[in-house]
C-alpha cells in the first residue's frame, strides 16, 4: 500500500501559517508525543514514582525504542540502544572500532564532516595518545585517502551543509579491503532515506533523534554496532547500565550482552517517551515512498527558486541520487535572507559561512507548502526585504 502522507501529516502539531522547512534540524512535535509525554509525567513519574523503571517498562525503553529505530536504517532486532546525545555516541563508536584495530594509528574523516564529530575524534586521539591522529580530507577525496594506515573510516552519509550523499556501501567496501572499520554517522540519514546498515557492511552506526525521527529538542542519540562485532566491541564509556548486572552492584566492569554494553547511564525516560511516540508515525510509512517524494519536493523547489531568484546559486549535488533530503543554496547575505522568510512564517535555517538550508520532510511537507516557499523567497530577493540592521543581528543558534 503507498504511504498515506494525508496521514502522516494529521499526526504534527505545525503552527498556523507556518512552513517548516528546518525538520533536518529538529523536527516537529506529533501529537502524539505530547500526549505521551504528558501521561508519562503524570501516570508513571507521579503515580508508579520508582516503580516505574519495572512497571512501566522503563528500563527496557533504550533497547525498545531502538529496535524501532532499527527498521528504518536495516539493522536487525537488538543491535540498535538509545541513549546520551549523537556526541557522545561518535565518541563511544570510535572508541569501540579504534580499540579494535590496535595496530593503526589513524581516524579517517572528512571536511565535510559535522564540527562535533571531528571534535569528539580529536579528543579521543588526544586522550589515547600513542601517535592517534585524526586525518581529513576533502569529501571526494575520502575513497583514495583509505589506505592500511587507517584504523577507522567515521563518515557522516548526508553532508549536513550541502546536503551530498556519501556512498556507504562503497566506502565501506573499500574499508574493509584496506582492513579498517567504519563509524557512519546517520543524523541527516535516518528518516530522511532509505538506509540499510547490513546491506551496507557498516561496523558502527550513529545518529540522533531530533531531527528526521521528530523525539524533540534533546531527544537522545542512538547507537548501532554489527552483530559480527557486538560481542568483541568494548565499550569506553563503560557506565554501570552497560554492565552484565548492573544491579550486582560489582565492583568490577563487565560488559552487558550485545550492544546492551552500548548504554551507559539512567536513561531520558520522558524524552524516550516522546521519541517512542514519535515512531508511531512510521508504522505504514514505507521509506522508499518518501525517498521518491523527497525528490520530487526538492527538484520542485530548485526549479523554482532558480527560475525566480538569480542571486542564489545551488550548494547542493544537482543530480538528487547524490543528496540527501535537504537542499541548500549560497549567498553572501544568507543570514539576513533567511531571517526575512522566517519572519514571514517560511522556517529553514542558516549555515556559516553562506548556506541557507531546507529540509524536505514528505510526512508533513507538500507541494503547496514548497510553492509558497519558493514564492516567498522570490519576493523577499526582488524588493530586497532581507536588507534590515535587525535581518542580521545574529542569534546565539543560527
Ligand atoms: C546534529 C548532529 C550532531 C549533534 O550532536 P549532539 O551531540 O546531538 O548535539 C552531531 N553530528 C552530526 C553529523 C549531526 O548532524
Amino acid at each position: 500500500m503507498p504511504t498515506d502522507f494525508g496521514a502522516t501529516r494529521a499526526m504534527f502539531y505545525i503552527p498556523e501559517g507556518v512552513v517548516y522547512l528546518d525538520g533536518n534540524s529538529l523536527g516537529p512535535m506529533p501529537l502524539a508525543a505530547a500526549a505521551r509525554v504528558a501521561r508519562t509525567v503524570t501516570d508513571e513519574w507521579g503515580g508508579l514514582l520508582i516503580r516505574g523503571w519495572n512497571e512501566a517498562g522503563w528500563m527496557d525503553l533504550p533497547a525498545r525504542v531502538g529496535d524501532r529505530i532499527g527498521r528504518l536504517i536495516g539493522a536487525p532486532a537488538g543491535t540498535v540502544v538509545t541513549g546520551d546525545t549523537l556526541s557522545i555516541k561518535v565518541y563511544q563508536a570510535l572508541a569501540s572500532a579504534a580499540a579494535l584495530r590496535p595496530d593503526r594509528r589513524v581516524i579517517l574523516s572528512d571536511t565535510g564532516n559535522f564540527p562535533s564529530d571531528l571534535y569528539m575524534a580529536d579528543g579521543l586521539c588526544r586522550t589515547l595518545g600513542d601517535g592517534w591522529r585524526l586525518v581529513t580530507v576533502a569529501p571526494e577525496d575520502v575513497a583514495d585517502a583509505i589506505d592500511a594506515s587507517v584504523a577507522v573510516l567515521m563518515l557522516t552519509e548526508v553532508d549536513y551543509r550541502t546536503g551530498r550523499l556519501h556512498d556507504m556501501a562503497a566506502l565501506t567496501a573499500r574499508a574493509h579491503t584496506a582492513g579498517a572499520l567504519t563509524v557512519w554517522d546517520l543524523a541527516h540519514s535516518a528518516g530522511a532515506l532509505p538506509v540499510d546498515v547490513t546491506a551496507a557492511g557498516a561496523d558502527f552506526a550513529v545518529g540522533c533523534t531530533y531531527k528526521y525521527l521528530n523525539s524533540g529538542p534533546g531527544g537522545p542519540a542512538f547507537i548501532h554496532v554489527a552483530p559480527r562485532l557486538a560481542e568483541a566491541a568494548r565499550p569506553a564509556l563503560s557506565g554501570w547500565l552497560g554492565h552484565e548486572a548492573p544491579f550486582a552492584f560489582d565492583l568490577d566492569y563487565r560488559p552487558g550482552r550485545g550492544i546492551e554494553r552500548m548504554r551507559v547511564g539512567t536513561p531520558p525516560i520522558l524524552q524516550l517517551a516522546a521519541l517512542d511516540a514519535a515512531m508511531d508515525v512510521w508504522e505504514g510509512v514505507s521509506m522508499a515512498d518518501v525517498r521518491a517524494r523527497s525528490i520530487a519536493l526538492s527538484q520542485a523547489f530548485i526549479a523554482g527558486v532558480e527560475a525566480a531568484c538569480p542571486a542564489l546559486t545551488l550548494a547542493s549535488p544537482r543530480d538528487p541520487a547524490a543528496r540527501g533530503s535537504q537542499v541548500s543554496f549560497r549567498h553572501p547575505e544568507g543570514y539576513a535572507i533567511m531571517q526575512a522568510l522566517i519572519a514571514r512564517g517560511v522556517i529553514g535555517d542558516f549555515r556559516a559561512p553562506d548556506i541557507l538550508r531546507f529540509g524536505f520532510t514528505p510526512l508533513y511537507i507538500g507541494e503547496a507548502e514548497v510553492a509558497r516557499a519558493v514564492a516567498v523567497l522570490a519576493e523577499v530577493m526582488a524588493t530586497g526585504a532581507w536588507d534590515r540592521p535587525d535581518y542580521r543581528r545574529r542569534a546565539k543558534v543560527t
